[in-house]
């Protein structure tokens, strides 16, 4: 990284500090982190270099998306290369995906299941200004033959799980990620079937929190979502409450993620016109009642857009994911909140990402008008900052 000599004052005519909106403000960022929020509107210190963005910009914090698969390529085949691809095509495709988010705003994302361990390679090998901060979880744990099994994470049995945990921390993942119920694109596996026991739940997240290390669970039926919250899983990946012809809600369960502030991760973002997987199709309306009976309860949701899995989620759709969220009955400013200082908190990241105070890093984004009154506003992007880096221009084609 380039020593930078003189803090840098960026001033806009308002800013999102993550939790509310603000007049004129100028956040000063020196050596990759912020310095200074003034929302006083006195002048920027002397020292300082001014990069002005006008009374109508907005400053806020760069995006979190909370859920992301950055080895896989979005394309109508990305299982089968993410099974079958050798290990620097993958890597390619990740520093691909890692540049598209960061240009899209989103300035951190949860990997939640790569390769061979790529999202950590990626982070070695990308200096950290060129690609989003990545919090991994290395290959999902998950049965033998069972959901995602293609990716290398197939553990079964009380003591070779505390293994793949420890292994994992000792890797360097930030977060353990457990298949804890099948899934729709792995051939063989139901969304509606339990891959674990209680047991086995519990002692994955207690050796997790021994290493340090969040817990992401990966939840579609209603059994698996009870066992998850019983366990104490941090994050509930999809909550979709699927049933064999539909979805639906358990009151008593949501009653208790929202009792216990558990956070949901919201599996939104899909292209519009993209043609919805089969499965997903027949049940998608009953998939929306669930989820806006979801954001109506107050429940603790950050975004997750499973960016890579399909065509109609490629690495740069989190804006999408918002926008539905809004849909779903979120005000735009809560929106905000959940895509930032929430989020950063889900992934474990609380007061590093997604907010502009003093002390946190320097991951900025910068739009040319107010994503509160339309939120269509985040991809009306003036300028993207990671680690106190301003992008250069986003010329590809
Ligand atoms: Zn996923």
């Amino acid at each position: 990284m380039v020593p930078q000599s003189a803090p840098q004052a960026l001033r806009a005519g308002h800013v999102f500090d993550g939790s509310q909106a603000h007049g004129p403000g100028i956040v000063l960022v020196e050596n990759g982190l912020i310095r200074d929020v003034d929302l006083t509107g006195s002048v920027p210190p002397e020292h300082a270099t001014v990069t002005d963005f006008g009374p109508d910009a907005w400053l806020l914090p760069g995006l979190v998306d909370a859920h992301v698969h950055l080895c896989w390529d979005a394309g109508p085949d990305a299982v089968d290369h993410v099974a079958n691809g050798d290990s620097g095509a993958l890597l390619d495709t990740a520093r691909a995906a890692a540049t598209t988010a960061l240009h899209t705003g989103v300035t951190t994302v949860r990997d939640l299941g790569d390769r061979d361990y790529l999202a950590l390679a990626l982070r070695d090998q990308m200096p950290p200004t060129q690609r989003p901060e990545i919090v991994a979880a290395g290959p999902p744990i998950t049965t033998r033959g069972g959901h995602c099994h293609f990716l290398g994470g197939e553990v079964e049995g009380a003591d070779a799980l505390r293994e793949a945990v420890r292994q994992r921390a000792e890797r360097g993942c930030d977060v353990v990620k457990v298949m804890a119920s099948g899934g729709n694109m792995t051939p063989g596996s139901s969304p509606l079937a339990r891959q674990y026991g209680l047991a086995e739940l519990q002692l994955i997240v207690e050796e997790a929190r021994r290493h340090g290390l969040s817990t992401a669970a990966h939840v579609h039926a209603a059994e698996a979502i009870g066992d998850v919250l019983d366990a104490g899983f941090d994050t509930l990946e999809h909550f979709s409450f699927l049933t064999a012809d539909g979805a639906g809600l358990q009151h008593d369960l949501l009653d208790q993620v929202v009792q216990r502030g558990t956070f949901v991760s919201l599996t939104l973002g899909y292209l519009q016109g993209g043609e919805l997987p089969s499965a997903l199709a027949a049940r998608i309306d009953a998939l929306i009642d669930v989820m806006a009976k979801v954001v109506a309860s107050g429940a603790r949701i950050v975004v997750g857009t499973d960016a890579g899995i399909e065509p109609g989620k490629p690495h740069d759709i989190f804006p999408h994911a918002l926008a539905q969220l809004a849909q779903l009955g979120m005000p735009a400013a809560k929106v905000l909140r959940s895509a930032t200082a929430e989020a950063a908190e889900a992934v474990g990241l609380k007061g590093r990402k997604g907010v502009l105070r003093p002390g946190a890093d320097a991951d900025l984004l910068v739009v040319g008008s107010s994503p509160i009154a339309d939120l269509g506003a985040i991809t009306d992007i003036r300028a993207v900052y990671r680690a106190g880096n301003r992008l250069p221009r986003d010329d590809r084609a």
